[in-house]
């Protein structure tokens, strides 16, 4: 099961099913997937040249060059998507 389908599963069962648990079941499912999330991989916003990148989840921005080496933001754990067809459409 890939991160993606358990976040899809989870948030789901938030919209869906929320009249049947207590407010805390639901918070603990909400925060469940916001951490599940993270693992989704997500490409970094770049700039033209390619040298500061943004964090697609919590928009703290870094060199390029710092962050190429690591597979998580260190600011907020996002999984970082080093795919560079994908980082050039989103510039
Ligand atoms: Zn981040």
């Amino acid at each position: 099961m890939t991160p993606q389908k358990v976040s899809d599963i989870l948030i789901r069962i938030i919209d869906e099913d929320w009249h049947v648990y207590t407010d805390d079941a639901i918070n603990a499912l909400k925060y469940a997937a916001k951490v599940v999330e993270k693992e989704v991989p997500k490409v970094p916003i770049a700039d033209h040249e390619k040298e500061l990148c943004i964090c697609p989840n919590c928009y703290a921005e870094f060199t390029t060059f710092d962050l190429a080496n690591e597979d998580y933001c260190p600011h907020c754990g996002q999984k970082i998507d080093w795919n560079w067809e994908k980082i050039n459409e989103s510039v």
